[in-house]
């Protein structure tokens, strides 16, 4: 026998949750051939893992890959801040809207040199939009076109329909009915839930019984506490996920390993408000005299929830001038205004990206330990260097992996493999993936337990991780020795 490629001597955590043993692993073409003591095989290429960790490569179905606009894979096929992370595989359409139609934008994305294989969720706020329903509450017909469309995207390869912001005139029916033709096509209900702050509980409860009456497995996106209000409601969060998971709810969330979320300055002030003003004719209309008092009222109450203006920070690198990585309370002081001045200059302005430091540390231990969350970006694809980002996109999977599971103990590293690889493979139906196994397509990530980190932080966002040696996609290097591979190698992949 002679393999394409045979990886010698690396301790296999072949993404069971098994205890981790020294083994070869033989590929031959794409697919994982045999594993064992393979020491009398030829091959063609040998990579030595002696003391490093052989395991199936990672799996971010949370990501922004899809974005049309900046970030997006059609922008940025090489995809290096993503695989250097040892991610294999991306589902992306997440938080409600994604391109249309998939087949046109699978297709496209098949023509590039892609380095990860990429799958496609339907958004909901894009079946809308496509359906054109109107900007209101819908009735049975509007109901029915959007099932049509719905069933239309999953026949063209999606692997599930996504939610995120979306007004509150959508009603839990209609998600739950448009989501049927989903969940008989065997697609996941991801949801960015309506509410993470105040109505936390309520949001979670929705996405459940959208579960429950669509028929389709639940994800809950970025499951957080958002806001001092909501922080201290983790525990019910998991007890309402544990009493759905019992009566038999598949049910799960993925977890960015990050107290700070990343968005628009515009969050500040309420969305209703900014749906006003963009009526009216653009945003300056926030200083309306019958809206300012609103406006005012709403950005200090939501300053109030992130637990004060120095939880703002402006994104490093972002374009405007004095603003680069500084607190919205220093910018403030400097502007001789009060937070929620500034903020609302900076939404009519156009806006800019921010962090907001609204989760508590103790929180995001809680969810990532709980046996039914696992590893997901919430990231969008970065071109090394440039432009305003979030640690979370060099950092998610190697940070799961050595922060949590290495140095604060969260994980063994099988346990942590399982839960960046074979989970959100076996979620989203990924039969051929997330395992290292015989007949599996040999994505591989070759890692040293020791070293493996993070090293992109809020300050300095733009630091590939260390201590990820290999990553393998469908039998090819993508990074070899550290570095990075050119080719394109990755595949377009369709849940049918
Ligand atoms: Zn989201």
């Amino acid at each position: 026998m002679t393999f394409d490629l045979l990886i010698r001597g690396g301790t296999v955590a072949d993404g069971t949750g098994a205890e981790p043993f020294v083994a070869d692993v033989g590929i031959s073409g794409d697919r994982i051939h045999a594993i064992g003591d393979l020491a009398a095989a030829d091959a063609r290429d040998v990579i030595d893992a002696a003391g490093l960790i052989v395991a199936p490569g990672f799996i971010d179905v949370h990501n922004h890959a899809s974005s049309q606009a900046e970030g997006g894979i059609l922008n940025i096929p090489s995809a290096d801040n993503s695989v250097r992370q040892g991610v294999t595989t991306l589902i992306s359409g997440n938080c409600g809207g994604s391109p249309w139609p998939i087949a046109e934008h699978l297709d496209a994305v098949a023509e590039l040199d892609i380095r990860q294989n990429y799958g496609l969720m339907v958004g909901h706020g894009t079946l809308r939009a496509q359906a054109k329903v109107g900007h209101h509450a819908i009735d049975d017909e509007g109901i029915a076109r959007m099932q049509v469309l719905a069933a239309h995207a999953m026949d063209e390869g999606a692997f599930g329909m996504t939610t995120g912001y979306f007004p509150d005139f959508v009603t839990t029916d209609e998600i739950a009915r448009v989501a049927r033709p989903i969940g008989l096509a065997g697609g996941v209900y991801a949801s960015h839930i309506r509410c993470e702050g105040p109505r936390l509980l309520e949001a979670i409860e929705e996405a459940i019984d959208v579960g429950e009456r669509s028929g389709c497995p639940v994800q809950i996106s970025h499951i957080k506490c958002y806001g001092v209000d909501a922080w201290d409601k983790a525990q019910q969060v998991l007890e309402l996920i544990d009493a759905a998971r019992a009566r038999g709810l598949n049910v799960h969330g993925d977890r960015y390993p990050y107290v700070a979320a990343f968005s628009g300055i515009a969050n500040v002030v309420p969305s209703a408000l900014r749906v006003e003003a963009a009526k009216r004719g653009g945003l300056e209309h926030l200083r309306d005299d019958d809206l300012i008092d609103q406006v005012r009222e709403g950005s200090i109450d939501y300053i109030r929830s992130l637990g004060g203006p120095d939880k703002l920070m402006f994104a490093p690198l972002e374009a405007i001038p004095g603003l680069d990585g500084r607190r919205l309370a220093e910018v403030a002081e400097e502007r001789g205004q009060q937070p929620w001045d500034t903020a609302v200059d900076l939404t009519i302005d156009g806006g800019v990206s921010c962090m907001f430091f609204v989760m508590k540390e103790e929180n995001v231990q809680t969810f990532m330990r709980h046996p039914a969350v696992f590893a997901g970006s919430d990231g969008h694809l970065r071109v090394f260097g440039k432009g305003v980002s979030h640690p979370r996109n060099y950092g998610t999977f190697p940070r799961w992996v050595g922060h949590y599971g290495r140095d604060l103990g969260l994980f063994t590293v099988q346990e942590v493999v399982r839960r960046c690889a074979a989970m959100p493979a076996e979620k989203f139906g990924l039969a051929d993936r997330g395992l290292i196994a015989p007949r599996r397509y040999a994505d591989l990530v070759i890692f040293s337990w020791d070293r493996i980190i993070d090293c992109a932080t809020f300050e300095d966002q733009h630091r590939y991780p260390e201590g990820i040696e290999h990553v393998i996609l469908n039998g090819r290097s993508a990074v070899r020795d550290g570095e990075t591979q050119s080719g394109g190698f990755g595949r377009v992949l369709r849940l049918h």
